[in-house]
Order: structure tokens, then C-alpha cells, then sequence
């Protein structure tokens, strides 16, 4: 049986070794951590996570989205939370369309289970210290007993994250290997709103936005009925980490800027100080393969910002295009990887861009009447005329066909017609005209 080696068992690698084991592939995979299904432990990122169409397509694939279901709760809009502590529901998309909140840590742990069902081993405490490329060989350290091991394999997969030590390896070993990372100034913090008398102390159908401009607080329910709060904030200046450094100014702060929050946050202040505030990178590089020998994958290949919620679903999209690849092209692991590269990476730098562009859309824009209106545009024109007009959201988030790279030159796009469209005088009258409407047919020909 043909073996092959997966380097990272966190969502995408516990995903791809599904896929793989089910081809018949005697898979291996080595994790850096500790098993989090005997003690579970925070992976240090986002408790919770959003799920979208492109994820469920990369489950269904293998059949487990049933599965996963049963840990996700539907979020149908987004909730906004004014500063005068009112708040207005804006929806994501259709009725029926909403994204999903789920636990990383119990999406991961489910993800591994499955795994080992289907025939996959999981090594743990063992940390990809060197790879030889030629021979495919990944030697680890084990992070309890210092043993290093050889493992030889015919193929190995990079899915080690954002910090990836396969991806070190190929820009240590490759030449005219492209590599870059990108900080934003902003980190995030996590903070937590408890159930109150065993209910969700908000709408639990919703992702809760504080949009404050140049910073904003989001929540996302879990399971038992809390929320799960995040903090994106300057690491600098005079509104930031650096500032708010004692608790009376971090709670001068809060009950200033999100006055309904902070009484549904009984532990604010341990949590603020307690967690870390962390970094948000971008990471970009090329080409993610070696030969037949060796591919990254996910965050390994294309670390994203968060604000599509889309690192998660673009890496098990990564699973989905490889899989189809491997029906075309068999045991041709040249072209495979040569085409799976190929096809992914316009679409991993389009998915980091828009990512960025997102950020200011949901920490300012939401908030912005000029910017609703042109939603609200946007959204009568696209009723009227589907085949001419998909919103942006709509292609990233609920469109799996639509490639990341055709939605972000589609959003381009519509960005110029609507730039016109806003343009126009006493737009706020006749924005549901038929004037604007011939205009915007106009334009797109
Ligand atoms: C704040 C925040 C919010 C986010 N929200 C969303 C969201 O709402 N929706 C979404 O789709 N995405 C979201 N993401 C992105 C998402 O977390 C990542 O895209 C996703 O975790 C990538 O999965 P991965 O398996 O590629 O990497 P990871 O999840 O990072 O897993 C990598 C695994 O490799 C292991 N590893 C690392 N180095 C080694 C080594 N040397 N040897 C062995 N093992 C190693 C790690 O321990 C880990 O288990 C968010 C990210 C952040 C930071």
C-alpha cells in the first residue's frame, strides 16, 4: 500500500487524511501537539470559527457534513450593535442562506476521529523538524522525549499552519522559492459572554458585530450557550493593546465604546488580561510543490486574515480540488500537484485580498447608512436580474462553483458600477428607479 505522509493534524490535515485514507492510501500523520481529544486544549487561535458553503462542500465530499451539522449553529445575519446601544439585523443573504459557527477544538477533534475511522494513524508530541525532499523523507522530534525519528513515505503534505516548517523546507531547499508575510497593525483578543440563566444572553442566530470604526468586537455563539467574543484592536497608538495596560482604563474604555456588551461580560477583566493579544498575518508564497514528492496545504500555503471567515473553508476547498484532481489525473502525482498549485494559488491571493478588504467593511462600513443603501441596491438589482448580478458575499460565502479569483474580479467590477451608481444625485429617492436600473445594465453590458 502506498504510503503517504501528513505533516500537521490540525482541520485541513485531519480533512485531507480522510480523503486520502479513503483512496486507500496508508496514511500517516504527525502532530506537534498533545492529543486534544484527552485534554482539550485551545489550538491558541479562535475558539470558534465559521463555517460557509465552501467547508460543507469539502465534508460532503467525504460524507461527514451530517456529522458536523450536529456542532454547528446557523448564523443568519449579521447583528449590529450601535454605540447608542441599539441594534439592527442586517442578513447575510437569502432565508434561508446563513454561515455556521463552530468549536475549533470539537471540529478538529471530530475531524481526527474520523480520520483514524477511516484508516489513518495520528501520531502525536511529534514535531516535523527537517525534511529530505528527494526521498520524502520528514524526520521529527518528540516534544516529550527528545527522540528524533526518520519517516520515509512516497508523498508528503505540508499542513502544518500559518508557521509551516514543511513550507521552511521548501524555501530552504528550492530555489527561486517566493515567500512573504504580512502583519496588519490590528491583533485580537478573546473575550467571553457567559449564558444568562442557562440561555444565550443574546440572539443566537447572528454574528454580533461592534463596528467602531478603525477597531471592532464580534461574537459568535457556541454550543453551551455562550459567546465567544473577539477584540480586533490596534497593537499600537492611542487607542490600543499598548494603552489599555491597567483595569480601570481598559473598563473606562469598554463601557464607552460597548456600553450593551459590557454588562454581559462578568469577566472581562480576568479575560483581558489573561489572554494574549495575537497577531493576524498574511502569508503568500510559491510554488506549494516539490516534484511528485511533496505539496502544502491550508494555512501552510495561504494564511489569511479572518474577516471573510474563509481560511478554514478555502483549506478544505484546497482538499476538494485535490481530490477531483486525483480522479483526473490517477497516480500522475506531476500533474496533480503541478495542477493543483496551478488552480489554487490566483485563488488563495484572491481570498487574502479580500480578506483585507473585509476587515474595513465590517469594523466601519456596516455601520455606514451610504454604504447600506448601496446593499440595499445591490440586493433589488440581483433579485431582478440573478444571472447578471451575484453580491460579493453571496460568490465568497454560499457560491462553492465560483472561483475566489472570478468573485474578486467580479466584485471589482460591481465596485465600479456601484461607485457610479452612488454617484448619481438624490440617489437616496430613486435608488429602486427604473433610471438606476437601466444605468446599472447599462454598464454591464
Ligand atoms: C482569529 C481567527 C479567526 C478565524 N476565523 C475563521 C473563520 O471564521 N472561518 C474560517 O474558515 N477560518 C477562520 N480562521 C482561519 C483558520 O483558523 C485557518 O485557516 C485554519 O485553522 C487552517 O487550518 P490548517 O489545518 O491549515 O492549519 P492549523 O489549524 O494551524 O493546523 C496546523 C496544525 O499543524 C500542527 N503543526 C504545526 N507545526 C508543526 C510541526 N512542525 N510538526 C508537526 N505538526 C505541526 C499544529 O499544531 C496544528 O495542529 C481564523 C483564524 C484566526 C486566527
Amino acid at each position: 500500500m502506498k504510503k503517504i505522509t501528513v505533516i500537521g493534524a490540525g482541520l485541513v490535515g485531519s480533512l485531507l487524511s480522510i480523503y486520502l485514507s479513503r483512496r486507500g492510501y496508508k496514511v500517516t500523520v504527525f502532530e506537534r501537539r498533545p492529543d486534544m481529544r484527552k485534554n482539550l486544549i485551545s489550538a491558541g487561535k479562535s475558539i470558534n470559527l465559521a463555517l460557509s458553503d465552501r467547508g460543507w462542500k469539502g465534508l460532503e465530499g467525504v460524507g461527514i457534513a451530517g456529522e458536523i451539522r450536529k456542532i454547528a449553529i446557523p448564523m443568519k445575519g449579521r447583528m449590529i450593535h450601535n454605540l447608542s446601544g441599539s441594534i439592527t439585523f442586517q442578513p447575510y443573504g437569502k432565508e434561508s442562506q446563513a454561515i455556521y459557527s463552530v468549536s475549533r477544538g470539537g471540529l478538529n477533534c471530530r475531524l481526527m476521529d474520523l480520520a483514524e475511522q477511516n484508516g489513518a494513524e495520528i501520531l502525536f508530541d511529534e514535531r516535523c523538524s527537517r525534511i529530505d525532499m528527494q526521498s520524502a523523507t520528514a524526520y521529527f522530534e518528540n516534544t516529550v522525549t527528545k527522540k528524533e525519528i526518520a519517516f520515509p513515505g512516497s508523498r508528503i503534505f505540508g499542513a502544518d499552519g500559518a508557521f509551516s516548517a514543511a513550507r521552511l523546507q521548501m524555501q530552504l531547499s528550492t530555489d527561486r522559492f517566493s515567500y512573504s508575510q504580512s502583519y496588519l497593525e490590528h491583533g485580537y483578543k478573546e473575550l467571553s459572554i457567559p449564558p444568562v440563566n442557562g440561555k444565550f444572553a443574546m440572539e443566537e442566530h447572528a454574528l454580533h458585530i461592534w463596528p467602531r470604526g478603525h477597531f471592532m468586537l464580534i461574537a459568535l455563539p457556541n454550543l453551551d450557550k455562550s459567546f465567544t467574543c473577539t477584540l480586533f484592536f490596534p497593537f499600537e497608538g492611542a487607542k490600543s493593546f499598548a494603552t489599555l495596560d491597567t483595569p480601570g482604563k481598559m473598563l473606562e474604555f469598554f463601557r464607552a465604546t460597548f456600553p450593551d456588551a459590557v454588562p454581559l461580560m462578568p469577566t472581562l477583566e480576568q479575560d483581558y488580561f489573561r489572554n494574549p493579544a495575537s497577531s493576524l498575518v498574511t502569508v503568500k508564497c510559491f510554488p506549494w510543490t516539490y516534484g511528485e514528492k511533496m505539496a502544502l496545504i491550508g494555512d501552510a500555503a495561504h494564511a489569511i486574515v479572518p474577516f471573510f471567515g474563509q481560511g478554514m473553508n478555502c483549506g478544505f476547498e484546497d482538499c476538494v480540488v485535490l481530490d477531483s484532481l486525483m480522479d483526473e489525473h490517477g497516480e500522475d502525482w506531476n500533474r496533480v500537484f503541478r495542477d493543483y498549485e496551478n488552480l489554487r494559488k490566483p485563488d488563495g491571493d484572491a481570498i487574502a485580498e479580500l480578506a483585507v478588504g473585509n476587515f474595513t467593511e465590517m469594523r466601519d462600513k456596516v455601520a455606514d447608512p451610504f454604504f447600506l443603501l448601496r446593499k440595499k441596491i445591490e440586493a433589488r438589482f440581483s433579485e431582478k436580474h440573478p444571472g447578471k448580478w451575484i453580491p460579493l458575499y453571496t460568490m465568497v460565502t454560499y457560491s462553492p462553483d465560483i472561483r475566489y479569483s472570478v468573485a474578486l474580479k467580479e466584485g471589482q467590477r460591481q465596485d465600479a458600477v456601484m461607485h457610479r451608481i452612488m454617484a448619481m444625485p438624490g440617489i437616496e429617492k430613486r435608488w429602486d428607479s427604473e433610471e438606476v436600473e437601466k444605468v446599472m445594465l447599462g454598464m454591464l453590458g
